[in-house]
């Protein structure tokens, strides 16, 4: 049986943007019997929030979403994902990195800024040829050879993804000092280990897959996902759903009394079901179709908090 799961980030609470990804991965996964695992991903120490990880399942749950295993948590992992750091340093994958981040910037000063902040590393610390390396230097970093060319996948949503990794991102960090293990190796570690083949998120991850999927064949780690990005909901200013467009966390609305069904009709609507009207979860499985889901980022206007508050019909 195929297999997704529901990964939030306790970094902060779920708001409408996070919650209709979340809405659509769970519809798919209904509707085509898969099965679905709640993982927390809970590894990025400072920016974890106290509790954000317990309002994640129980909004989740106030929604109406429900799935078969889990949760499992990223951080009770490490050792895996250790174990994976390990076999790519035994492989010659990896190599060390005692880059500063201002020496970093410093040696691409020309270079455009990419919107996320993420800068390309231009590969000072790149050894000439692979070779088979010890994880002993607890002050470095740990950097994947990414090879020159494009990589490419079929994202079933979004069509056909071209990037030359080592151009836009370069040699990709996949562990921090103490061999701390980034997102990039966890999430691929993660989803062989749950044996998750389907994944549904959101499209500002679109570019990270080609880096997972690097890793996931330098461990001879399977299955091969199958992947579909969507596009996520900006505000009027076109920036990513946050808190500068408004309170539009989902704990908000539910201690302000508003009916799950309310959220959801909006999603629904954002999801390309047709006229916002209320709806429960199992009323959204029966109308959502992907193919009817818009490819374009949702705008949520000022209007649309004003349904969900009821101070208009
Ligand atoms: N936890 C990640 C997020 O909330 C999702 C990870 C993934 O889908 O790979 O953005
Ligand atoms: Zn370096």
């Amino acid at each position: 049986m195929p297999r997704t799961r529901l990964a939030p980030s306790p970094t902060g609470a779920l708001h409408l943007g996070n919650a209709r990804t979340f809405l659509i991965n769970w519809a798919i996964a209904r509707q085509h019997d898969w099965q679905i695992v709640l993982r927390i991903d809970d590894l990025d120490g400072p920016r974890i929030k106290r509790g954000a990880e317990r309002e994640a399942v129980d909004v989740l749950t106030w929604l109406g979403l429900d799935w078969d295993e889990g949760p499992f948590y990223q951080s009770q992992n490490r050792d895996i994902y250790h174990a994976a750091l390990v076999s790519l340093a035994n492989r010659g994958k990896i190599y060390s990195c005692t880059c500063t981040r201002t020496r970093i910037a410093a040696a691409i000063a020309s270079a455009p800024h990419r919107e996320d902040h993420e800068l390309r590393y231009p590969g000072t610390c790149r050894p000439s040829a692979p070779k088979r390396i010890e994880l002993d230097d607890e002050a470095a970093s740990w950097r994947f050879l990414v090879p020159a060319g494009e990589q490419q996948f079929r994202d079933e949503f979004a069509g056909d993804f071209v990037e030359e990794t080592q151009l836009v991102v370069g040699d990709f960090r996949v562990a921090g000092v103490g061999a701390t293990p980034s997102y990039q190796l966890a999430v691929v570690v993660d989803d062989a280990q749950q044996n998750v083949d389907r994944i549904v998120r959101g499209d500002d991850l679109l570019s990270s897959t080609p880096r997972q999927k690097l890793i996931r064949v330098a461990l001879g780690l399977q299955p091969e996902p199958q992947y579909w990005h969507v596009p996520l909901v900006i505000g009027p200013d076109g920036r990513r759903l946050a808190k500068r467009h408004g309170d539009t966390r989902l704990s908000a609305y539910r201690e302000l009394d508003i009916a799950p069904e309310r959220v959801i009709g909006l999603l629904a609507e954002w999801c390309g079901c047709g006229e916002r009207r209320e709806m429960s979860a199992p009323e959204f499985l029966d109308v959502f179709d992907i193919e009817r889901v818009p490819k374009l980022p949702i705008v949520m206007q000022p209007g649309d908090d004003d349904w969900l508050t009821g101070s208009s019909m």
